[in-house]
């Protein structure tokens, strides 16, 4: 494709991208070439939590940018520091090691686990993970998950990965074998169809793990940092985790990424675990200021309330058109069609002047909508009013 004077054919190619560049981005609402605005319930894909440019973000850059961009991963450095401090106070879990991506982070969360299980269990290695699942796209990460074709895409597949039903707890117990270690889920299965897990299922998963000896991990990387409502989704089902995972939010659109643990499953040794970039201040200073944002008197419980106010508007919508309802946690929402409209949409959204609509189709039948955690009602109408038309159409 041209873009005016760029070409694009340099790029790899690795999907069908719109013929347009991005050029500008405020709040909820980005800006493409021609000057042409969208409001944008994609964000970087549940990414951008403060919206798009926040301040708060652009500040933490420039001035840690300013300050100290890398000393070297051998070495503390202030805001990894702080970060760290900052999530295990408030969270159930001790210990942190900061990573790039969400696919870096479970990564780390099935070394970690393996580890523990040489160490603790005999040389237990296998992980229970669940059909539909995403955690990432290394070999390692595809191979846990439960995405269909996936198994044979880059055979051969890392080994140790058994897939059981989402929310089907005879399902998880029948697996669970003299060689299990871990059992990793998503709290609401995001690229599979925002599904949530029951919070049943998950106080059921806790207590059988527990008894049988085998880790709980969370992968938080689309449902941690607020986006359910609460810092983090596992706080829905009062349960204790033993490994978290967290990506997307923690950056409020820059690349970090955590790996969370309690302290008795924290075995790694020097060589163990590492990266060129992990704890890198720049992005840490941009994590410290997302956390704090999230932690304000207020924010979480304004995350609750709209995600509440989207759910009321997308079940009025629903009525509305005759489909078939809507589901989600906070502000990680689907919409469920009639039929198999989504892309279609998704397409004709993008398309609409003179205000675009960025909308995804996670499944034909499905729109999910991921808006900045600070969108606004009257954001939230806006939507409401370009889809109500586009359902028309
Ligand atoms: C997006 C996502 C990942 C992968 O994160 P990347 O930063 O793309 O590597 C892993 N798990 C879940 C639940 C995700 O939504």
């Amino acid at each position: 494709m041209q873009y005016q004077s760029a070409n694009t054919d340099s790029l790899m190619y690795i999907t069908n991208r719109p013929a347009l560049v991005f050029e500008r981005g405020e709040g909820s609402w980005l800006y493409d070439h021609t000057g042409k605005a969208y409001l944008d319930f994609i964000q970087g894909w549940a990414v951008n939590c403060l919206g798009h440019c926040p301040p708060e973000i652009a500040t933490a850059l420039s001035t840690q940018a300013a300050q100290l961009i890398n000393p070297s991963p051998a070495f503390y450095n202030g805001p990894m520091v702080k970060l760290a401090s900052l999530l295990t106070e408030n969270s159930c879990f001790d210990r942190v090691f900061f990573a790039n991506t969400g696919a870096e982070a479970n990564e780390g969360a099935i070394k970690l686990a393996r580890k523990w299980g040489r160490l603790n269990k005999g040389g237990a290695h296998e992980i229970i993970t669940f059909d539909h699942s995403f955690h990432g796209r290394t070999l390692a990460t595809m191979s846990a998950s439960g995405k269909a074709g996936w198994d044979t895409l880059y055979a051969p597949q890392v080994p140790g990965f058994h897939k059981a039903a989402y929310n089907d707890i005879a399902a998880v117990d029948a697996l669970i074998g003299p060689k299990t270690v871990a059992v990793m889920l998503e709290p609401v299965q995001g690229e599979g169809g925002v599904i949530p897990a029951e919070v049943e299922f998950l106080k059921a998963l806790r207590a059988l793990t527990e008894a049988r000896g085998v880790l709980l991990i969370v992968d938080e990387v689309q449902t941690g940092m607020g986006r359910t409502g609460k810092l983090f989704a596992y706080e829905h089902a009062g349960i204790t985790p033993d490994i978290m995972t967290l990506g997307k939010g923690i950056g409020g659109g820059v690349p970090l990424a955590a790996l969370l643990a309690r302290e008795a499953i924290c075995c790694f040794e020097p060589g163990d675990q590492g990266g060129t970039y992990n704890g890198n201040p720049l992005m840490t200073a941009v994590g410290l200021a997302v956390t704090k944002a999230l932690l304000a008197p207020g924010f979480l419980a304004g995350v609750e309330a709209r995600g509440q106010y989207l759910s009321q508007k997308l079940l009025e919508l629903s009525a509305r058109h005759g489909l078939k309802g809507e589901r989600g946690s906070g502000l990680l929402r689907a919409l469920v069609l009639a039929d198999e409209r989504g892309p279609d949409i998704v397409k004709r959204g993008l398309e609409l002047a003179p205000q675009g609509l960025l909308l995804n189709s996670p499944r034909p039948n499905l729109l999910r909508f991921m808006p900045a955690l600070n969108v606004s009602e009257g954001e939230i109408d806006q939507m409401i009013a370009i889809l109500d038309g586009l359902l028309k159409g």
